[in-house]
């Protein structure tokens, strides 16, 4: 397996310490996020509070930074949400980033009372005033700060409006297009006064593989397979809301909070109709070749496009058919910072309250019509 066999640990009350991977851990518990409920559930994640004495962790896993598609971090941390484990899991630059600068893993405890962004190197961690960026939406603070990290290779996850304000689906946004949307993780950075956190590294961390050549030779295989596989295929075409269409098909889109069986407008919100419209290009996380991230103009404005789970969380669940609309919605999620599934439902649930609390009132104003008549 491939580790940089180094985790950082943040005291945000204390000190910065590097601990040592233990490598049988490592073997036990494979992954990001393996490796975080280990040294989270010994750290005694049960006890904290979610949003005071919790800890945050952010772990690469065993391949990021070698295979293609493998730059994914998890978030983990007891979950503001639920009360229970919380995990969040998220492409972009940063797994690979933190594995360059050769790190497994990132561990934050304590709380800072005044705004801060911390910025990850090779050499460790500086903590640096947030106060000029607080208040600031994910766009422009993750803008604000690239601009003062100002190194060539950096990458950056930061919350919005929605993290500061606690609220217990607030995500964390990475590299302007990537979110670690479920369990609440942005409220636990908002908490701890965190708005951001950049990597960046210098002198690229080595990974070092145990057979480099048979090592080529699966990720050349696994090349052609991804560039023949019809799924692969599919999300780079259309992205993931290319899936919209067989979702309805199997039955399996989320139609009018969860009521309806079919979506008649599927195909106005689906993968496709955005190739057709609004589509500009695709973008896709580091050393990936799928590439099923949106980028869309609408307006004169190029921006990310939504994916699958906004498109449905919004679109179908809540009868929207319109597009362009949907774009807008998941464009000002984004920049409050707030998980689209988690926010789509709950207002789907709320019109399907508002529905029933109509009927109720329309069916006891016939029973009250009858009994007058
Ligand atoms: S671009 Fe899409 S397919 Fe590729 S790693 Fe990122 S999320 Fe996965």
């Amino acid at each position: 397996m491939s580790y940089a066999d180094r985790i950082l640990k943040i005291d945000l009350n204390g000190d910065t310490k590097e601990t040592e991977l233990d490598k049988k851990i490592a073997k036990q518990f494979v992954g990001g996020s393996g490796l975080a409920a280990y040294y989270l559930y010994k750290m005694g994640v049960y006890d904290f509070e979610p949003l005071t004495t919790n800890i945050i962790a952010m772990f690469n896993g065993p391949l990021t930074g070698t295979a293609p598609s493998t730059s994914r971090l998890s978030f983990c941390a007891k979950s503001p949400l639920t009360g229970i484990w919380g995990e969040s899991n998220v492409g972009g630059k940063m797994a690979a980033f933190l594995k360059f600068a050769g790190w497994d893993g990132v561990i934050i405890q304590g709380q800072s009372d005044k705004p801060i962004y911390i910025h990850v190197d090779e050499n460790g961690a500086e903590i640096k005033s947030a106060e000029g960026i607080w208040g600031m939406g994910c766009y422009d603070a993750q803008k604000a700060i690239e601009k003062e990290v100002s190194e060539k290779r950096v990458s950056t996850a930061v919350i919005g409006q929605a993290g500061e304000n606690l609220v217990r689906y607030a995500c964390i946004q990475v590299d302007n297009s990537r979110h670690a949307g479920r369990t609440g993780m942005g409220a636990v950075l908002g908490a701890k006064k965190i708005k951001g956190i950049a990597v960046s590294y210098d002198a690229r961390y080595e990974v070092e593989l145990a057979d480099e050549k048979k090592f080529e030779e699966e990720v050349k295989a696994l090349n052609e397979r991804t560039k023949n596989n019809f799924t692969c295929n599919m999300f780079k075409e259309l992205g993931t809301s290319g899936y919209v269409e067989s979702a309805e098909m199997f039955g399996d889109l989320p139609v009018k909070y969860f009521i309806q069986g079919t979506f008649e407008k599927a195909s106005e919100i689906s993968g496709s109709k955005m190739t057709q419209t609004f589509l500009k290009g695709n973008d896709g996380c580091f050393g990936c070749s799928i590439r099923c991230g949106r980028v869309v103009e609408i307006d004169g404005k190029t921006i990310h496009g939504p994916e699958y789970e906004t498109v449905a969380s919004f679109g179908s669940l809540q009868l929207i058919d319109d597009l362009k609309s949907l774009i807008e919605i998941n464009y000002l999620l984004n920049d409050y910072g707030i998980d689209s599934i988690s926010t789509g439902v709950a207002i789907a649930y709320t019109m399907w309250l508002n529905d029933r609390a109509f009927t109720i009132l329309a069916l006891n104003g016939e029973m009250l019509g009858g009994l007058k008549n």
